[in-house]
């Protein structure tokens, strides 16, 4: 088994915190930039800035290309068959968001269904709360099984031919469960439903192909895989995107306008009202052609072996309970019986140590664990054995500091 060493890459990782090298562990919060991502926004701003598509000017060019160069890459990144189908947004949120305003406010009325599960983070709750208040519409939930699973039995028995929409995350930022989203989406399309996929912890960790999945949305967010915060992609069919309206107006999204009017652009600028993320786009498509070029299977292959060997590790401890299947992707949510996780997590960053700590905005799904939080060790492309001994031993030692206390 090959494993990574692209840690060097990463300039924030070479760094001491409290006096200990940084064991960085909390990638499914944001992921840290290699350098030629830094270098690429860097670079943008230091030769390339303009505003987009209105400049007749050299630079104004340069910026137009860089930016719609950048949705070429994306959309052979998630295998979508054209790029007006790739909207650039502000991150997984603000692309959940657009739908649920655009597609939810006139295709969904009184009497119909929204399907959820019970493990959705909340950028996948909330905006479908509001379509339903503002609608008239009902939410229902895939049940959780005790691993915090879904089976296509439970799939079947909640999708009716009252179900509208399917908005589900591909991947849990708490339990690390990676949903079927093939099965769903074929079963949600056979009675009629469109199907809404929350990518923002699978894109990071696995090579993601829409067209195979043959959801109708897609949405994540460029900073869980090296890109800069605030640039995000929406996916959506055309066929539907055409059919939606926009939700931000302004400069940018329009063709013609009168004092009392107002006409708009096709795809996909129609959805991107005023100046676009432009440095961000940059920043992203350098990220996609890094982890491109280490390759998704490597990718996988190495979290999977850091997910394992810490997996095997906790187990050896007592006292710790570790949420979520044996089939996961790249994170472990756990909690050291009678210990606060935010103790936890203080106790490992005085050993340079970082995981996150909280609700993980799942605070439904922690109603469903029966805890008020967790902690949460997430792994990437440059974490490493010793990075999941270092993390073992912090939680020894917290183990042995809270033991004292208890
Ligand atoms: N969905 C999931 C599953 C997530 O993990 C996150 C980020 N924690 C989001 C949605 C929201 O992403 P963002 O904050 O980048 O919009």
């Amino acid at each position: 088994m090959t494993l990574l060493d692209v840690k060097s890459d990463f300039p924030l990782l070479n760094q001491q915190i409290n006096d200990h090298s940084l064991v960085y562990l909390d990638s499914a919060a944001t992921a840290q930039k290699p350098q030629v991502v830094i270098d690429a926004v860097s670079d943008y701003y230091k030769y390339d800035n303009a505003n987009v598509h209105r400049g007749v000017h050299t630079l104004g060019q340069r910026a137009t290309d860089a930016y719609e160069g950048a949705r070429e890459t994306v959309t052979q990144f998630i295998h979508a068959k054209d790029s007006k189908e790739i909207i650039f947004t502000r991150g997984t949120t603000s692309s959940i968001n657009i739908v649920a305003r655009s597609y939810g406010d006139a295709f969904i009325t009184a009497g119909d269904e929204i399907v959820l599960t019970e493990m959705e983070h909340h950028s996948n709750l909330i905006p479908w709360q509001q379509v339903a208040k503002r609608t008239g519409a009902t939410l229902k939930f895939i049940p959780l099984e005790v691993d915090g699973t879904i089976t296509m039995t439970s799939v079947k028995e909640t999708i009716t031919e009252k179900t509208k929409l399917v908005a589900i995350t591909h991947v849990s930022n708490v339990l690390g469960t990676i949903n079927p989203i093939k099965d769903i989406t074929s079963y949600a399309h056979d009675l009629g439903a469109v199907v809404l996929v929350d990518g923002a912890q699978a894109v990071p960790h696995m090579a993601v192909d829409v067209e195979e999945l043959d959801c109708d949305f897609y949405a994540f967010s460029g900073h869980k895989l090296g890109a800069p915060t605030g640039i995000g992609v929406l996916y959506g069919k055309a066929a539907l995107l055409n059919q939606m309206a926009p939700v931000e107006f302004g400069g940018e999204m329009i063709d013609f306008v009168s004092l009392t009017s107002a006409t708009f652009k096709e795809l996909p600028w129609k959805f991107e009202g005023g100046t676009p993320i432009i440095a961000g786009a940059v920043g992203l498509a350098k990220a996609i052609d890094y982890l491109q070029t280490i390759g998704f299977d490597k990718i996988a292959a190495h979290e999977k072996a850091l997910t394992n060997y810490a997996m095997s590790k906790l187990k050896q401890l007592d006292g710790v309970d570790i949420y979520g299947p044996e089939e996961r992707c790249g994170l472990i949510t756990f909690n050291l019986t009678d210990v606060h996780p935010h103790d936890t997590a203080t106790v490992l960053d005085s050993f340079g140590v970082a995981v996150r700590a909280g609700h993980h905005c799942c605070q439904p799904l922690m109603k469903w664990l029966n805890v008020t939080a967790t902690a949460r060790a997430s792994f990437y492309v440059y974490n490493t054995f010793e990075d999941v001994d270092l993390f073992i031993d912090g939680l020894k030692q917290a183990k042995e500091f809270f033991g004292d206390v208890f």
